[in-house]
């Protein structure tokens, strides 16, 4: 049931938040979800770490499908339901939030980059496997489209790719101990817009919950979660988190 002025109730009462975002926050600047139908993402089968690091075909097809993908990331812009995750932050109602996304639009609302955890990396830039070396990614795209060149680290010669995690690929330490260390620490758990179905990233709603956390969820669609939680929102996230933190 949508229950908007439920979520609002428990926003104000809460004194510790914690926000965890998923695709869903996103489709209203125009990137498509994973799971709804018919989004880019869904056409494919996603190329497994394991795929990628083996072969050079499986490379040239993520660069592909990245590149192809940009055309959407680049043009996007935060709506409205980033901008009520940013005043929840610059309040200092939410300590941070956890992001499964990978478009940077937390980070462009104006939240500083020390308040948000990217559980699944950043699709902004590219990363050397090995040295971590940080590259830009208009000349890889340059060298890619010229000649099909695939990028590698000029210091190590390690393999370059998109500053993502992909499935099979090890999650980032550093985030998830302060995804933990945040969640541990909040008394209401606000996830926005995710299935809650890719793990270990949908563990945290339930570590929250666990430690004794109200849960609330915010989807236009049931969750594999919503059990677990002491409020279900089913609505469109903008309109619901705009009209309970009060942001155009
Ligand atoms: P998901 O696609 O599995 O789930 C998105 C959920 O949001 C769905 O349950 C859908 O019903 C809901 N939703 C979509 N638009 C909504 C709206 N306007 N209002 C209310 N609900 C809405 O996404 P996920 O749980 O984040 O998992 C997908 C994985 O794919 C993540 O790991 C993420 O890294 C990646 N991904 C990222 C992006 C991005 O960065 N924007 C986009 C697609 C996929």
């Amino acid at each position: 049931m949508p229950d908007g002025a439920g979520l609002g109730e428990l926003l104000s009462a809460a004194g510790r938040i914690v926000l965890f975002t998923g695709a869903g926050i996103s489709t209203e600047s125009g990137i498509p979800d994973f799971r709804s139908p018919g989004g880019l993402w869904s056409r494919y089968r996603p190329i497994e770490f394991g795929e990628f690091m083996a072969s050079e075909e499986a490379r040239r097809e993520a660069w592909r499908r990245k590149f192809a993908m940009d055309e959407v990331l680049l043009k996007a812009e935060p709506n409205r339901g980033h901008r009520a995750c940013e005043k929840l932050i610059r309040s200092g109602r939410a300590t941070c939030v956890v992001t499964q996304n990978i478009d940077g639009l937390h980070q462009a609302s104006g939240i500083p980059e020390d308040k948000v955890i990217e559980l699944h990396g950043n699709g902004t830039y590219a990363k050397c496997l090995v040295c971590e070396t940080r590259y830009e990614l208009p000349p890889i795209r340059k060298a890619f489209l010229a000649d099909a060149t695939l990028p590698t680290c000029k210091f190590c010669g390690g393999t370059v790719k998109t500053a993502t995690i992909s499935f099979g690929q090890a999650m980032p330490p550093e985030a998830m101990r302060w995804a933990e260390r945040e969640t541990l620490a909040a008394d209401l758990f606000l996830a926005i817009g995710s299935s809650l179905v890719v793990y270990p990233a949908a563990g945290f709603p339930v570590l929250a919950k666990r430690n004794g956390a109200r849960l609330a969820i915010l989807n236009r669609e049931p969750t594999e979660l919503d059990a677990y939680a002491d409020l279900v929102v089913n609505a469109e996230i903008g309109n619901a988190l705009g009209d309970a933190v009060g942001v155009n």
